[in-house]
């Protein structure tokens, strides 16, 4: 039996200014590390097939399945501020899109499949480390219940990549409900090309935003429309303590998923100026910084679109900035909604925000634990708080804090056991902390051994419920176990 992929192809029908066509490069000798089973299924893909010898070539790049049209995608970006007139996958090959359970159209990419016209200096190779970091945070956020890529599979290639030093060379499988980013469209800008962006905001319409198919002014509704996913798309970032690290335009979903692991993680204690990305020297892509850079990346994006809107520019500049001030009070109500949630309140009084403001700013001075504060603080709903009470280093802050919220709770009807059910259901007890990603890689990369990464990916894909065999996991670094800083490590 072969593996069928019912591929559907769009994008390479696409004109040939998008996309340059390139097979992935052969491996030495594909192993399979890891196939994400109900993801496979949900594609319309067999997994025990997947799991042969020749699915593990596939999933390398080794084998083309029939029916795929293997192309690099171009497009530009701008990469911390600077732009960059073409980039394209460098790296990474799409081979084609299938149509999932739901009927939604999904892309399958391979990452780290070789060479394209598109790679600058690279060698279109993957490290296992990045490889599995993506595959960890990408299905950590995909629990959580946050938009983003998925990952379908893991394959060591048998061949080593040249990094610092020589390191296992790896493939992920990337899903997405498109790989078309803000970069994209500036690829076809910077060329002053407007019938290609005009086929391009016609393609991600019909894929992304059916619904303005027939709208009046359906360019000025398709950025909107990306405003609007984008604003909430990084409000659920700051909800649970996540920095993307490289929000590059590159790497800003059309679509609204987030895109491109890099060197992102989730911060222990509460920090909003934290960075860990050991490239990002100037902050730039820090924690709070996120909302900032997300409206930027939007104004680069309705840039593009310009020439959609009106032939009269001061016209359309001014119809661009009318959208684009849509972001701010879009992000601001489902920041401050998520909030009022993961405090346990279910209706909205005036002095909420200030409330929830001060406990956010006593938790920075006291290093208390984002992830955990949170999720004890659900735990508070029905007893006395004493492990919310520990995570700050100064227990009387909390307690100050902690009686005020009490008299605000009490205000309200529900029981202890619904706030704590509702409050749980929106504040992780499991996160992929830093430490845990980097001894998952360190096992696998230095003893070849997969069983904590295994372990880690199974506790991650249930992450509002105690697993009380896996508490360990939910425990911030040690002071020796801090990871201060995470890389790029193509
Ligand atoms: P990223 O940092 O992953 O967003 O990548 C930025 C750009 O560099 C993209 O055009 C990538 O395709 C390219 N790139 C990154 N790593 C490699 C590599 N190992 N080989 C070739 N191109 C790469
Ligand atoms: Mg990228
Ligand atoms: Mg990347």
């Amino acid at each position: 039996m072969t593996v069928h992929f019912p591929f559907q192809n769009s994008y390479s029908a696409l004109p040939d200014s998008f996309y340059a066509r390139v097979a992935p490069t052969p491996v030495a000798a594909p192993r399979l590390i890891k196939l994400n089973r109900p993801l496979a299924v949900q594609l319309g893909l067999d997994p025990d097939l997947l799991e042969t010898p020749e699915g593990a070539e596939i999933l390398a790049g080794k084998t083309v399945p029939a029916g795929a049209d293997p192309i690099a995608m171009a497009y530009a970006g701008h990469q911390f501020g600077q732009f960059v007139p073409q980039l394209g996958d460098g790296r990474a090959i799409l081979l084609g899109e299938v149509i999932d359970r739901d009927g939604i159209r999904r892309d399958i990419q391979l990452k780290g499949s070789g060479p394209t016209p598109f790679s600058r200096r690279g060698d279109g190779r993957a490290a296992l480390g990045p490889v599995l970091r993506e595959y960890i945070v990408s299905e950590a956020m995909y629990a959580l219940g946050i938009p983003t890529t998925r990952s379908l599979a893991a394959v060591v290639t048998g061949e080593h990549v040249i990094r610092e030093t020589a390191l296992p060379g790896a493939v992920l499988t990337r899903i997405a409900s498109s790989h078309i980013r803000v970069g994209t469209f500036q690829f076809f800008a910077v060329r002053r090309d407007t019938e290609a962006i005009r086929r391009l905001a016609d393609h991600v319409i019909a894929r992304h935003y059916p619904e303005l198919l027939h709208a009046k002014r359906p360019y000025h509704d398709l950025l909107a429309a990306v405003v609007a996913r984008q604003a909430d798309l990084v409000a659920r970032w700051l909800l649970v303590g996540f920095i993307h690290g490289v929000m590059n335009t590159d790497n800003s979903s059309i679509s609204g998923e987030t895109i491109d692991y890099g060197p992102c993680a989730f911060m222990d204690a509460y920090n909003p100026a934290q960075v860990f990305s050991s490239i990002d020297e100037m902050g730039r892509y820090a924690y709070a910084n996120q909302p900032r850079i997300g409206l930027w990346n939007l104004t680069r994006l309705a840039e593009c679109l310009l020439p959609l809107f009106s032939d009269d520019q001061e016209k359309a500049v001014a119809e661009a900035q009318d959208i684009l001030g849509a972001f701010a009070e879009t992000f601001s109500a489902a920041y401050q909604a998520g909030l009022r949630k993961k405090v346990g309140l279910f209706t909205e009084r005036d002095g909420d925000e200030a409330l929830i403001q001060d406990l956010l700013d006593a938790m920075p001075k006291n290093q208390a634990d984002f992830t955990l504060t949170f999720r004890k603080l659900g735990n508070a709903a029905g007893d006395d708080g004493a492990d919310v009470r520990a995570q700050f280093m100064d227990p009387a802050t909390f307690d100050e804090w902690a009686a005020r919220w009490r008299a605000r709770i009490a205000l309200e009807p529900q029981s202890a056991a619904e706030r704590q059910a509702a409050m749980h259901a929106v504040n992780p007890i499991f996160i992929p902390r830093n430490h845990r990603v980097e001894a998952v890689i360190q096992a696998a990369v230095k003893d070849d051994d997969y069983a904590p990464f295994e372990e880690l990916v199974k506790v991650l894909a249930k992450p509002y419920e105690d697993q009380p065999e896996y508490a360990a996991y939910a425990d911030p670094p040690l002071p020796d176990q801090r990871v201060l800083q995470t890389f790029c490590g193509t």
